[in-house]
């Protein structure tokens, strides 16, 4: 695992400064809007299968809501800290804006292993950190959904929380929940199928054809491995698959199908037939023309960047390349599709299920499809636009587009009282 020890926050803050400072943002607007808005910090206690009680701590951060209510989801793992949840946030108030939907930014996570939990700790972990944290969260004001190692059954756990306090059901509390619960048809498969259309974009500009493209993807989660599928489905040779135990290869192809399958049974990608094992640092480097990280924070890194061999890089995580990664493939011509741009497919669905909830009016699966597809070739084709416009990288691009309309709303909004 290539770990580089980064402050994910110290770089959201410095990719906001350069934005800033390339729009000429007044100095109160940059100090407003390198800042978190609200920082909550919760110690709970878990009753454990064997009796037992531990402790755990978890977060929730907004850091802009001058677009509308927070959005973010909730991450369960080991490796959680405040600086990733504040960067996450700030993301999510760029992400939002990218796509023009009418949310702020916001992230929540817990520290804990969900892997060392029975489903009944699980459970109640959920239950108790929707509870401690339901003085930010609710319908009009802070609207989780699912992250790492979170699913639709905790986001069902924790509407079910929330709403057993109100006294009624409030579904549109959270969105990526069950569709038996007011889901919405689309949002599993959502930020995958966002990625499938960045991609599919980005290669017509670069004059890649699917057919003859080899991909990588890196984390073979909710949005990794539907990511392969739909790229695989796309007509991309996939030929790298990694989780968390490691990766695979075949250069002649892996099928994704047949991946899937092999993951659900095994719980992980080790050993699968006709493929041979390599670890989470050589994927990144393995020859392929598309490089998908979709697992963490800081895989692309000043160490390794050179090394990389793909020619476009769809950021389907939050947050995978560092600073002098960046400047590395900026030099090497290598193009970035950025986070805030590449997995806002999942946002934009979440945004669809907070609508419905509230009309109590649910859309078909082609609608939802639909109407994602238009929101993400729109987004691309403006941040492809105003990178041409203004002679930068598309992250650059989505940093202009996005700070901008987050300014403009705080400027007009003005500083109470
Ligand atoms: P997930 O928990 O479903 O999957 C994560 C995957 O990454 C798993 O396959 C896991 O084995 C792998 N992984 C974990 N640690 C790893 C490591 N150290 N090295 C290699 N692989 C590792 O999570 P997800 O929902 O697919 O999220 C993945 C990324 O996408 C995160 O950065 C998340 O913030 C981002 N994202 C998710 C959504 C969403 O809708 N779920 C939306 C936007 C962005």
């Amino acid at each position: 695992m290539v770990v580089d020890v980064v402050s994910p926050y110290t770089v959201a803050v410095a990719q906001f400064d350069e934005a800033a400072e390339r729009l000429g943002l007044s100095q109160s607007l940059r100090a407003i809007l390198r800042m978190p808005k609200r920082e909550l910090i919760v110690n709970f206690p878990v009753r454990m299968d064997n009796g037992d009680v531990e402790m755990f701590t978890g977060y929730r951060v907004q850091h802009n809501i001058n677009r509308g209510p927070a959005k973010g989801g909730i991450r369960f793992s080991p490796e959680v800290s405040l600086d990733e949840v504040r960067a996450l946030a700030m993301w999510m108030t760029w992400k939002c804006a990218v796509v023009g939907i009418p949310f702020g930014g916001a992230k929540g996570g817990v520290i804990c292993d969900p892997h060392k939990l029975s489903r009944a700790e699980l459970e109640r972990l959920s239950r108790r950190y929707a509870t401690e944290i339901s003085i930010l969260i609710g319908p009009n004001s802070d609207i989780p959904a699912p992250d790492m190692n979170t699913n639709p059954q905790i986001m069902g756990w924790m509407m079910d929380t929330f709403s057993m306090h109100q006294g009624y059901s409030v579904p549109a509390v959270i969105t990526g929940k069950p569709l038996a619960i007011g889901g919405s048809e689309g949002r599993l498969e959502a930020t995958a199928r966002g990625v499938q259309v960045v991609t599919r974009e980005a290669m017509r500009d670069l004059g890649m054809r699917p057919e003859d493209c080899t991909v990588v993807v890196q984390g073979f989660g909710n949005v990794g491995s539907i990511s392969a599928r739909l790229l695989h489905e796309m007509g991309c040779r996939v030929v790298g698959l990694s989780d968390i135990q490691g990766g695979v290869y075949n250069a002649n192809g892996i099928d994704v199908h047949r991946a899937l399958r092999f993951s659900k049974e095994h719980g992980n990608l080790k050993g699968m037939p006709e493929t041979e094992p390599v670890t989470n640092a050589e994927l990144l480097e393995l020859p392929c023309d598309v490089l998908v990280p979709a697992a963490l924070e800081n895989q692309l890194t000043g160490r390794n960047a050179s090394r990389v061999r793909a020619s476009l890089v769809i950021e389907a995580a939050n947050g995978p390349t560092t600073p002098d990664a960046d400047r590395i493939f900026n030099d090497r011509g290598i193009t970035v599709v950025p986070d805030i741009l590449a997995n806002a497919g999942g946002v934009t669905v979440s945004y669809f299920e907070w609508v419905q909830d509230l009309q109590r009016f649910f859309w078909s699966e082609n609608e939802i499809n639909h109407r994602l597809e238009s929101i993400m070739e729109r987004s691309y084709r403006s941040v492809h636009l105003k990178a041409m416009e203004q002679e930068t990288n598309l992250r650059m691009g989505a940093y202009l587009l996005a700070v901008t309309r987050v300014a403009e709303a705080t400027e007009i909004r003005g500083v109470y009282p």
